[in-house]
Formats: C-alpha cells, sequence, structure tokens
C-alpha cells in the first residue's frame, strides 16, 4: 500500500520537520509573530490614530457547552468534558443580538465557539432571531461536526437564512 504525505509544504518541509522539528517549530513560530506583530501593531495605530473607532467583525456564540465528538485533540471532547452542562438562557441570547442590533452592527455570527452547536435544540430558532433582528447586516453561520444533521434540520436552519 502507497502511503501519500500531505503537508502544507510539500514532502520536503514535512522531511524537514521530521528531522528537525524542534528547529522548524521554533522558526514556524518566528515567522507566525512576524507576521502577527505586523497585523496587531497597524490595528493599534488604526485604533489610536483613526477618527473612528474600529468595531469588530465577527461575533461568536456558543449557546450550549457540549460537543459530541471525539476528537482526541481537544478539551471538548465527550471523553476530557469535565464542565457542567450549561444553555445560554434565550433572554441573554436576544439581549446580545438586541445590542448587536442597537450598534447598527455589521459583520458574521458564528453560533459556536469550541462545541457542537447542533446539541442546542434551539439553533434553528435562534439563527431566525438573528436573522429577523440584523437581516442583511449579517451573514449567520456555524461549524458542526455533522453528526446531528438531518434534512429536515439542514432546512429549519436555511428557513431562517
Ligand atoms: S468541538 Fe469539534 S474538535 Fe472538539 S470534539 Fe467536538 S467535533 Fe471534535
Amino acid at each position: 500500500m502507497s502511503i501519500k504525505i500531505n503537508s502544507f509544504g510539500g514532502v520536503g518541509v514535512w522531511l524537514l520537520r521530521k528531522k528537525a522539528s524542534n528547529m522548524t517549530s521554533k522558526l514556524a513560530l518566528e515567522i507566525t509573530n512576524k507576521q502577527y506583530a505586523k497585523k496587531v501593531q497597524k490595528y493599534v495605530k488604526d485604533f489610536n490614530e483613526g477618527e473612528e473607532i474600529p468595531v469588530f467583525k465577527m461575533v461568536n456564540i456558543e449557546t450550549v457547552n457540549r460537543c459530541n465528538g471525539k476528537c482526541a485533540f481537544c478539551p471538548a471532547n465527550i471523553y476530557e468534558e469535565k464542565r457542567e452542562l450549561k444553555m445560554m438562557p434565550e433572554e441573554l441570547f436576544q439581549k446580545i443580538i438586541l445590542e448587536l442590533k442597537s450598534l447598527q452592527w455589521q459583520g458574521q455570527i458564528f453560533l459556536n465557539v469550541n462545541n457542537e452547536p447542533l446539541i442546542d435544540k434551539n439553533i434553528s430558532e435562534r439563527a431566525a432571531f438573528v436573522k429577523k433582528q440584523l437581516g442583511d447586516n449579517v451573514i449567520v453561520s456555524m461549524f458542526t461536526n455533522g453528526s446531528l444533521l438531518t434534512i429536515e434540520r439542514l432546512a429549519s436552519l436555511v428557513g431562517g437564512r
């Protein structure tokens, strides 16, 4: 059986990472830091010198602190989960959305953070509420592992648009 090597930098980078993982990790960190340092400096400069205070473009709301996944690398997997199960109260959810509306906010709202959003049985209604209140000013999105996704649920989610 042949083995295919996948790496963002191709086979050469994969081999380099294998043979000199400490060196390449350090290098990758330095490059990433440099890239982000420039962005952060620009953001701080714009924030301090711009006429308008820049407003965030993305909002993530986790309405339930659970996932049904088993991904070993993730602290939310079913084997590692230690938190008490909590659902975001509807009043709090609506308060957040109405505050965004009062700001005339435009952007993208994700109805998940590090969880499985479809565990929330009301997620379609919540998505519909966001669309009703914020309309075309927002894109409503979510990442799901798909395990609870059915045609009916998909239809009800898309119905909220
Ligand atoms: S939140 Fe995502 S990465 Fe984490 S266990 Fe669930 S599906 Fe896996």
